[in-house]
């Protein structure tokens, strides 16, 4: 019974690792639209510079 149980659980890690390689794998296209967010205050800005962030700035 022990062993099924062991089972089981390679069978959940290697899932989760394989959830992992993915999220990791998609996460450039992630970061590329999220450059066009400010990082600061994640206003849309489109690859400029943040209006909001600048105002402050100053
Ligand atoms: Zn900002």
């Amino acid at each position: 019974m022990s062993v099924f149980i062991w089972a089981a659980i390679a069978i959940g890690v290697l899932i989760a690792l394989v959830l992992i390689f993915k999220t990791t794998k998609s996460s450039p296209h992630e970061a590329l639209s999220f450059s066009s967010h400010c990082k600061k205050c994640g206003y849309k800005t489109n690859g400029l510079k943040c209006p909001r962030c600048e105002r402050l700035a100053e």
